[in-house]
């Protein structure tokens, strides 16, 4: 088990981690969702021993890792940009982990060959040994970032927005590959993506890292469903986030959320009995296939969104610039503490 806590980094005026407390259970597949700029970068830096924190612990098992030299960590970093030795073979690249290691470097061979054609095997690139770097697809290429990561046998793999330069055909795939390959070696990952979908999509659990700390952990249905704060709420881009001094019908006081699929728009002054509203203007509409989204704009300039079904379409026709009646049930509002 990774712990983190209190755990601070600041860079001049810039503080990036303001008391991280965090903890990464073993064999888990653990997401961290935040916006860019949040400190993800920085979190798995401080983990693999790259940089260290201004003040705090971050430890495994219970032993003290801060402070120890990074190559003393049994920590796995697969970086953002994949960073292969172009002008080594997709082999050559795995067996450099193993070859130049700081701790115990390998000279065997034979110990080289099986452990490096074992890592190429599990990430589905058995064969392509001989390849050039420069010779395979950028899935490939993350897959290579992957095994050279695994054939040092690390006790957590750290990835830092590892499927940001694929296409997103590609993405999809490598999600499900990601999985299965934590699934086969039961080694935890921390995934950092900037993505609500990838975070909820991979994570057996999702934590949100906003303002320096980590705003909430929990599984993917229980984050999208509960935000337990605004901003996680935020970050599941899937929340209508507003005062609630906005709304016509008992909501309670202060910051409130609505999910887009919950809320619903009348004629102005025609919402339904019993349902709290906000009159907002409609601006426009977006249609992607089955589900459409419409765009509102509150009185006090939030931008407000409804999700519709086109196979259950709930929306009167609309016209862009008139206003609207936005309303909903009473229990699909969440309320929290503090400013939105
Ligand atoms: P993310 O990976 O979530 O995009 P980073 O961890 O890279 O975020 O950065 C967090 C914050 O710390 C940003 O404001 C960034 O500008 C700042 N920062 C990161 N590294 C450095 C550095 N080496 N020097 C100065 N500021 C930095
Ligand atoms: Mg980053």
């Amino acid at each position: 088990m990774l712990t983190l806590s209190r755990v601070r980094r600041t860079y001049g005026d810039t503080t990036a981690l303001d008391g991280v407390d965090f903890t990464v259970p073993d064999d888990t597949y653990m997401s961290l969702l935040g916006a860019s700029g949040s400190g993800k970068t920085t979190l798995l830096r401080l983990i693999a021993g790259f940089e260290e924190p201004d003040d705090g612990v971050i430890s495994i098992d219970g032993e003290r890792i801060d402070g120890r030299p990074s190559h003393l960590r049994d920590i796995g970093f697969v970086f953002q940009n994949f960073a292969l030795f172009p002008h080594l073979s997709v082999f050559e690249n795995v067996a450099f982990g193993l070859r130049h290691r700081a701790n115990a470097p390998l000279q065997n061979e034979k110990e080289i060959k099986d452990r490096t054609d074992n890592a190429l095997e599990l990430v589905g690139l058995d064969g392509f040994g001989h390849r050039g770097v420069g010779a395979i697809s950028g899935g490939q290429r993350q897959r290579v970032a992957l095994a050279r990561t695994l054939v040092t046998e690390p006790r957590i793999v750290l990835l830092d927005e590892p499927l940001g330069a694929l296409d997103a055909n590609l993405r999809s795939r490598m999600c499900d590959e990601l999985k299965a390959i934590r699934e086969r070696l039961k080694v935890s990952f921390l995934h950092v993506t900037g993505s609500e979908t990838e975070a909820l999509m991979m994570g057996d659990k999702v934590a949100v890292l906003a303002d320096g700390r980590i705003v909430q952990t929990g599984v993917p249905d229980q984050l999208f469903a509960e935000p337990m704060n605004a901003a996680s709420a935020r970050h599941m881009n899937a929340w209508n986030i507003f005062d609630a001094a906005l709304c016509a019908g008992s909501v309670g006081q202060g910051t409130i959320a609505v999910r887009f699929d919950q809320i619903d728009a009348s004629a102005a002054d025609r919402a339904p009995e019993g349902r709290p509203h906000l009159r907002a203007k409609y601006l426009t509409g977006e249609f992607n296939g089955p589900t459409a989204v419409f765009f509102f704009r509150a009185q006090d300039g939030s931008l407000l969104q409804i999700i519709d079904h086109l196979s259950q379409p709930r929306l009167p026709d609309m016209v862009e610039g008139d206003s609207y009646d936005l309303h909903f049930a009473p229990d699909a509002v969440r309320q929290f503490h503090g400013a939105a």
